[in-house]
């Protein structure tokens, strides 16, 4: 049976990609914006305050360019177009032209625009850095200030210089307000960014040291233990396992001392790890012991495993532990049909059995212990 996952209305408009979700809901508060200033505009044309051929181009325009720049980003082409800074300061800029626009054919109504200029570094706070927000309100309020001063110049008599100068310091006040306040709130959002970021990485070491040997990066016992655990749960799944130990490894510290012997651990399981497959469990399980779990595998396919295994730690002397030292090792390979907990238990001490019998019979050799009758 297939289960049909229908995308909900909030997938539908911001799409599903968890990243580009905010900024796709930016854009679309943007159009609202434009929307709802677009009514106003409208309203405040019947009432006379604004010619109306004006404040429809207005309309026609911005919301033409709320569009596209919610399509663009919904799509997913904006941020392959552009990086989010730059795409944010191409919005700011259509919107100030929008605003300066606003202003300057709203008539006596003119002074709600300066209301707008708000907005701008509160939309920056989710893309722009602090100075960007900064530099943007600064770029607003000399915009607005252009606006003010050639209306003031080419219409004297409707635009009063005393009025507009009262809208200027307006405008100064709510944008140096908004900014520090988008300041605030950015340098917030960025130290909870950095925390989480922190505490990510914390719980990735945390999990890497409870489950990692630190000495050879391999599974660590406690987690090997889980994850046999695990296996045995898993029904009917015949596999093998193999325990490993380096042969006269004592000699090597002895003769060579204990950072030489370390050293020849990290090559073994550096071999070794090359050698398995990526789902057979490498752990190492003791001081120069080594426990490998081979799920769908048959004895005959383990021994293959251990015999290239010892050929390729054949094919890599490792100098620093003498000249020509090759790692050797001892093992016990043990299968385990079917499985449950007893069983996997009662297959890792066969396998420890074979292996010491292995080191009986000469080391530098897997046996195979044979499943009891
Ligand atoms: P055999 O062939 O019979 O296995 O001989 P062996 O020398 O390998 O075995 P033995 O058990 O006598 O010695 C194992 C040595 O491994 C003793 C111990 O000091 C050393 N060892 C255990 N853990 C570490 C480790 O993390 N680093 C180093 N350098 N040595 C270790
Ligand atoms: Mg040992
Ligand atoms: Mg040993």
């Amino acid at each position: 049976m297939t289960v049909s996952t229908r995308p909900g209305p909030a997938e539908l408009l911001l799409g599903s990609d968890p990243q580009r979700r905010l900024h796709t809901l930016l854009t679309l508060v943007g159009w609202l914006t434009c929307f709802v200033m677009a009514c106003a505009q409208h309203a405040a044309a019947m009432l006379g305050l604004a010619d109306e051929a004006h404040t429809s181009r207005l309309a026609v325009f911005s919301l033409v360019g709320a569009t596209l720049f919610y399509l663009l980003m919904r799509s997913g082409l904006a941020p392959r177009l552009a990086s989010d800074a730059a795409l944010s300061w191409l919005q700011a800029s259509w919107a100030l032209v929008s605003i300066s626009w606003a202003y300057a054919v709203s008539g006596p109504a003119r002074g709600a625009a300066v209301v707008l200029l708000v907005l701008m570094p509160l939309f920056g706070i989710f893309t722009l850095t602090p100075r960007q927000t900064r530099l943007m309100a600064l770029t607003s309020f000399l915009a607005i200030t252009l606006v003010v001063v050639w209306k003031t110049q080419s219409e004297p008599l409707r635009y009063d210089p005393r009025v507009e100068l009262m809208h200027l310091i307006f405008a100064a006040i709510v944008m140096s307000v908004s900014t520090v306040l988008a300041t605030l709130i950015g340098r917030l959002k960025r130290q909870s960014q950095r925390e989480r970021a922190e505490l990510a990485s914390a719980l990735e070491r945390i999990q890497a040291l409870a489950t990692k040997d630190e000495l050879t990066g391999l599974t660590n016992r406690r987690a090997a233990g889980e994850q046999l655990r695990r296996a045995a749960r898993d029904p009917g799944a015949p596999l093998c396992v193999a325990m490993i130990d380096l042969d006269r490894f004592k000699q090597v510290n002895d003769s060579r001392g204990h950072a030489v012997g370390d050293e020849v651990l990290r090559h073994f399981a550096r071999v070794a790890r090359e050698t398995v497959r990526a789902e057979d469990m490498l752990a190492r399980w003791g001081g120069e012991e080594f426990l490998l779990l081979m799920p769908a595998t048959t004895p005959e396919q383990a021994l293959a495993v251990l015999a290239r295994l010892r050929a390729r730690l054949h094919a890599a002397p490792l100098a620093a532990a003498g000249p020509g030292y090759v790692v050797t090792f001892s093992a016990g390979i043990a299968a385990c049909g079917d499985a449950a907990d007893a069983d996997l238990d009662a297959a890792i001490a066969r396998a420890d059995a074979a292996m010491y019998r292995a080191k009986h019979e000469g080391r530098d050799r897997a046996l195979l212990e044979p499943a009891p009758a």
